[in-house]
């Protein structure tokens, strides 16, 4: 079947915009494949009529409303599974984040179907989906169709740009369904949601952004680059790039890049950062770029107004004392 089903996460009030960027993928998806893209949402009272129906601006036909606790994966699976059984879905498609790959997981191993993850781009061939993974260190590119009757597809956090329709479009069809749990998918409950830590970082309206990268070797070397960027004060924040974020040494929210934020600050100061293209997009509209990098071949100094070439524990803490001097704090 050409009809793509897509998981949307929900958390007070509004649908994750992750999950966006895969319903519009979806509906770009299924409209070359001559069907729909159809949404499933998982959750309570908070799910009316209204936000379910509004996600058909971002080009769903269809979102089915489950009444089952939002946030854990099993419950999703049950019902996922169920929906393809009754409707036929060709393909399951995940904005990525750890639930998703949880629920795509899963599903795949319910269903017996074929999964893809980590994939940055999906397009249409002969009447099927080819979903393409980056390799060796991101280094090449594999392309993965599948063979089962559903194809499973994960995205990496935000590789699908949500793209809302403009004017917006008719309200997505609501469409209640019953799931009964199984009893595995009833042993976990949510204790509480919450925002990642340090979700709320402003990175994009700062004017001086201090970034650190793999450069500065572990979790704790942030200590340094958020010295620095206090010692600069005023409306001054710390980024990061992909690399660190993956490794889970800074929240997401601090990601510079293609899938993560655009930046345009007047000084942007990079710390251990090799300055790889999917960084460069984010950041190249800097002002003023000063790159801190032990290797003298680094492409970051490829386009830096200012290359310091040396180790960033050595250098950093002195940058920092000499601002606070100058400063007189
Ligand atoms: C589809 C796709 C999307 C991506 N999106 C993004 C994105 O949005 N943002 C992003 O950042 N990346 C993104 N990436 C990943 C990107 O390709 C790079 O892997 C990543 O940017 C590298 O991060 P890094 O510079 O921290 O690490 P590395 O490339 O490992 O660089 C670390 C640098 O630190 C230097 N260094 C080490 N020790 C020291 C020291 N003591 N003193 C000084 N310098 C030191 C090294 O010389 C090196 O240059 C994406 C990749 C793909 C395929």
């Amino acid at each position: 079947m050409a009809d793509i089903l897509v998981y949307a996460l929900h958390y007070e009030g509004a649908i994750n915009k992750n999950s966006l960027g895969a319903v519009s993928e979806g509906a770009a998806l299924a409209s070359e494949l001559g069907g729909e893209c159809h949404v499933i949402v998982v959750g309570g009272d908070d799910l009316t009529d209204d936000l379910c129906g509004s996600i058909g601006n971002w080009g769903a036909t269809k979102v089915y409303r489950v009444n089952a606790p939002e946030g854990l994966a099993q419950p999703v699976v049950d019902a996922m599974a169920k929906v393809i059984g009754d409707d036929g879905h060709g393909y399951a498609l995940f904005g990525g984040g750890l639930l998703g790959f949880e629920v795509g997981a899963g599903l795949a191993a319910r269903l017996g179907a074929g999964v893809a993850m980590e994939v940055t781009a999906v397009r249409a061939q002969d009447g099927k989906l080819v979903a393409e993974r980056p390799i060796l260190g991101d280094s090449a590119i594999s392309e993965i169709a599948f063979r089962s009757p559903v194809g499973i597809i994960i995205g990496r956090l935000n590789a699908f740009e949500a793209k809302m329709s403009s004017p917006p479009a008719r309200a997505a069809a609501v469409q209640d369904v019953e799931v009964e749990l199984s009893p595995h998918a009833q042993q976990a409950t949510m204790v509480q949601r919450g925002e990642q830590r340090g979700a709320d970082v402003d990175i994009e309206g700062a004017d001086v952004l201090v970034a650190g990268g793999r450069g500065l070797g572990k979790p704790e070397g942030f200590e340094l680059v958020e010295e620095l960027a206090k010692a600069f004060g005023g409306n001054s924040a710390v980024a990061a790039t992909r690399a660190v974020v993956d490794a889970g040494w800074y929240p997401y929210a601090a990601q510079i890049g293609q899938t993560g934020k655009t930046v345009a600050p007047k000084l942007y100061l990079a710390a251990g950062i090799s300055g790889a293209i999917q960084h460069k997009v984010g950041m190249q509209s800097s002002e003023n770029i000063v790159a801190i990098n032990k290797d003298a071949n680094a492409p970051i100094f490829e386009f830096s107004d200012l290359g310091v070439v040396g180790d960033l524990n050595k250098i950093v803490p002195k940058l920092t004392e000499a601002i606070k001097a100058k400063k007189g704090s």
